[in-house]
């Protein structure tokens, strides 16, 4: 019996982009190298982090509340709408974050609904690269209502 749905993500992405401030100029660095693939892709962001990138990469990005408001939990919650394909999220491994019980939730809902994450350059270099960046892909969503009646 099939315990999976399949979610269709388009070629073009909804990539979220998140970075905590020690790590903004890491991820400032990685959007302005891949600041043409990223033009082709659909934008979103936490406030500061998109603040931040949209002036500096004169693009478009759409704008939650900043991460410690609840800007973590918003995307958290437009995954859960199937509303995001991807996320870049450069968090601080050095420091405690007042909203660190939110990067928990939003990093735990990003496994659930599958999508492809990048928490440092390297990974984020290899989703980038990915020939199925510029394709439509079968994203497979475990049917976790199953297992938890
Ligand atoms: P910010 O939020 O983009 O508003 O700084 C990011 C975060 O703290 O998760």
């Amino acid at each position: 019996m099939k315990n999976y749905e399949v979610e269709k993500m388009d070629y073009r992405k909804r990539i979220a982009l998140i970075a905590h401030d020690n790590r903004k100029h890491d991820l400032l660095e990685w959007a302005k190298f891949n600041r043409e693939l990223l033009a082709q892709h659909e934008l979103f962001a936490t406030g500061t982090t998109g603040k931040v990138l949209s002036k500096e990469l004169d693009l478009e990005i759409a704008r939650f509340k900043s991460g410690s408001l609840g800007g973590d939990l918003q995307i958290g919650s437009k995954i859960a709408d199937l509303e995001i394909d991807i996320m870049i999220f450069f968090w601080d491994p050095l420091e405690a974050q007042p909203h660190d019980v939110d990067v928990k939730a939003l990093l735990r809902i990003s496994v659930v609904y599958n999508i492809p994450v990048a928490c440092n350059r390297a990974s984020a270099d290899f989703i980038v690269s990915s020939a199925l960046m510029d394709e439509d892909y079968d994203r497979i969503l475990i049917d976790y209502e199953k297992r938890i009646k």
